[in-house]
């Protein structure tokens, strides 16, 4: 459903930036390509509702980096994180959704008739905005962190993993994507020590009783990584003991940082609601403090982050734009 488009605004044909402005008004523009933007792309197309869904790097989002799913239903022997994604995105253009990856979103404007949705190369018109841009990596922010980025630090181990064959490695964080991913990792390392800064792990009870039992990892607990070693390369960290105050070190090959995530709200901070923490603040029906916004999955605030939940997000706000444009 396209409409003739209202009357522009003074800045709609050329932003300030100097950007291009679509003469075409979407029904709904999704920003970000993970598994909430997909599902509710996959919704709002069936809806036949003319969408485009904006992804400031290529699509997949979080589970693009996991190397296995084994709790999402409907893949009763699990499926790669890239695998799954891949089909969300299949079934999302068999409903004709347009896709632009490599385009950051950087600000949205909303006006009485429409949002204008500014990204790095196009300016879009839209009637309702779906964001879901859900998080970046969370990083420790200690000395040696950015000089050993790619130089053996990594926040990826589907990405990196393959290149530390039989590496001493340390895995920092105790919730599921560290103890999740500190298990991938031992396919290649000859050892995995798990750094965490209690003596227990949050993350769920099936993955720790297999990283406890599996002969390849450690634990170093109730320890926080001060400093990042290294010459060249990554030779390991120093850390301090939260209960007796010792400093140590620990020699490694790889550090993988999974201590959780940002939001990557940034660009809607002065715009829509945000919680404490950088979090998109809703209701029940994913409307944001702005009317026609609306947020989706982990960007969203609220307790718990999982795909599954991604999509029942998704879902609700799919069908809670359709009807909000219905009625406008
Ligand atoms: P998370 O649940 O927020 O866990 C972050 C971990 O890092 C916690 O153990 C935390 O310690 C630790 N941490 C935080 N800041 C730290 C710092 N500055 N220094 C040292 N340690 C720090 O993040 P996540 O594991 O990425 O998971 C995010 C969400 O995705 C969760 O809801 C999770 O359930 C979900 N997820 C699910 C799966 C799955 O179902 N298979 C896989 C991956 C992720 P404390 O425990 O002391 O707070």
């Amino acid at each position: 459903m396209i409409i003739n488009a209202p009357e522009v605004p003074n800045d709609a044909n050329l932003t300030n930036r100097g950007d291009p402005v679509s003469d075409q008004i979407y029904d709904v523009v999704i920003i970000g390509g993970g598994p909430a933007g997909f599902t509710a792309g996959i919704y709002t197309a069936r809806e036949k509702l003319e969408t485009i869904l904006l992804e400031k790097s290529m699509t997949g989002g979080i589970p693009n980096n996991t190397d296995f799913i084994e709790n999402y239903p409907g893949f009763p022997e699990g499926i790669s994180g890239p695998g799954l994604m891949s089909k969300f995105r299949q079934q999302a253009e068999r409903f004709g959704i347009a896709i632009r990856e490599y385009e950051e979103t950087l600000k949205i404007q909303p006006t009485d008739n429409y949002h204008m949705v500014t990204t790095e190369k196009n300016t879009y018109r839209t009637k309702a905005v779906i964001i879901a841009t859900g998080g970046i990596p969370r990083t420790l922010d200690v000395p040696g962190e950015k000089e050993y980025t790619g130089r053996g630090i990594s926040y990826c181990a589907t990405c990196d993993g393959p290149f530390f064959k039989d590496a001493n490695i340390l895995v920092i964080g105790g919730g599921d994507s560290a103890v999740q991913e500190a298990l991938f990792l031992t396919k290649f390392a000859k050892k995995v020590t798990i750094i965490h800064r209690r003596d227990q792990l949050r993350a769920a009870p099936i993955l720790q009783q297999r990283a406890q039992t599996n002969p390849k990892i450690n634990f170093s607990w109730d320890s926080i990584v001060t400093q990042i070693l290294g010459t060249n390369l990554v030779e390991g960290v120093e850390i301090k003991n939260v209960k007796t105050g010792k400093i140590s070190q620990l020699k490694a090959d790889g550090v993988f940082i999974f201590i959780g995530w940002i939001p990557n709200s940034e660009f809607v901070k002065d715009l829509v609601k945000l919680d404490n923490q950088g979090y998109i603040i809703t209701d029940t029906y994913m409307n944001t403090s702005v009317k026609g916004l609306f947020a989706i999955g982990d960007i969203r605030a609220k307790k718990y982050r999982q795909i599954a939940e991604a999509v029942g997000d998704a879902t609700i706000g799919a069908l809670a734009v359709s009807e909000y444009l219905s009625e406008i």
